[in-house]
């Protein structure tokens, strides 16, 4: 009998830009498991037919990326986590079911584990710059570490408003320009804006007050290093950086859909940063 081929993809539009089929077929090749994870350009008004018909497209699961978050979460069957952020990022088939959660969460939170250790145990102050669909997964986490309080600046200082709404009096909401005072106690810094992001405005921050046991994360991962990561780790904070969450959070979706928890390897690592840099990787030790 031959054997049955799993298959998994990245639904997005566009969604040439994913990263996701680099990582997973990475794992499926390493595992060496019979798989295949493939990209699949749908736009909006054909994304609720694509995801019912998941399974006769001979699917077990998908990622979701822009502009289909929402979507994703109104057309399955939501956990708590992906229901409080509003967004689902990843898809997959139980029983007869289409369930979905948002792997952000533990992306951000297992990063942060591999970076710095047992960093949740004495953290009493976080900020967190962003109040978009990252910053809320970032949130999330935070809240289920049982970090308080939580420190919101956005621009826009109405949706910052509608975090605290959502999760309550563990966040407050600051302006930018209080910024400065916020970091001389704040044990953990979160960028989750686009700035510093290329193409993208430059995050104008100084980070001289945080103290020397903070630990910075960046969200962004084009460019790898951003300013914001350079600057931390010149005053030789710890870091966890933007391309570090989106390897971590890929973790889940691959075991839902292969049946094997894959590792972040730093050969992994090294394949994604010689994709993002356009540069040649070394060898990779995989058949
Ligand atoms: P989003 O929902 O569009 O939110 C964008 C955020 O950036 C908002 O808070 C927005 O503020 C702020 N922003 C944008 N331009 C700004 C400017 N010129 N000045 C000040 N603030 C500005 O995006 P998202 O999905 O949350 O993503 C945010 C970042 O996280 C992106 O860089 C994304 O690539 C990254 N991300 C990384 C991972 C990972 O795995 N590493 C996962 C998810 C997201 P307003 O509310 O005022 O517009």
């Amino acid at each position: 009998m031959p054997e049955t081929v799993r298959a998994a993809c990245v639904i997005g539009w566009p969604v040439e830009h994913s990263r996701s089929p680099l990582i997973h077929n990475y794992w499926l090749k390493l595992y060496r498991i019979t798989g295949e994870y493939r990209r699949e350009a749908v736009p909006p008004e054909l994304f609720a037919d694509f995801v019912k018909r998941l399974s006769a497209r001979g699917y077990v699961g998908a990622n979701v990326t822009v502009p289909h978050k929402h979507a994703a979460l109104v057309l399955s069957q939501p956990d708590d986590g992906a229901r409080a952020i509003g967004a689902a990022n990843t898809l997959w088939l139980d029983g007869g079911a289409l369930r979905s959660t948002n792997t952000d969460v533990e992306g951000f939170l297992h990063n942060l584990d591999a970076c710095a250790p047992h960093w949740d145990a004495s953290l009493t102050k976080a900020v967190v710059l962003g109040a978009g669909g990252a910053a809320r997964a970032v949130i999330y986490g935070l809240a289920l570490r049982g970090v308080r309080p939580v420190v919101v600046i956005n621009r826009t200082p109405s949706r910052a408003e509608a975090l605290r709404q959502s999760f309550g009096e563990r966040v407050r909401v600051a302006h930018w320009d209080e910024c400065d005072m916020l970091l001389a106690d704040a044990g953990l810094l979160v960028n989750a804006t686009t700035l510093g992001m290329e193409r993208q405005p430059g995050l104008v921050l100084d980070i001289e007050r945080l103290p020397g046991h903070a630990i910075v994360a960046d969200l962004v991962y084009a460019p790898l290093r951003t300013p914001l990561i350079a600057a931390a780790q010149a005053r030789g904070l710890r870091t966890a950086d933007g391309l570090g969450m989106l390897l971590h959070q890929a973790v889940r979706g691959f075991t839902l859909w292969f049946g094997k928890k894959p590792l972040v390897t730093a050969e992994l690592r090294a394949l994604l940063e010689a994709d993002l840099t356009g540069s040649t990787p070394g060898p990779i030790g995989i058949t």
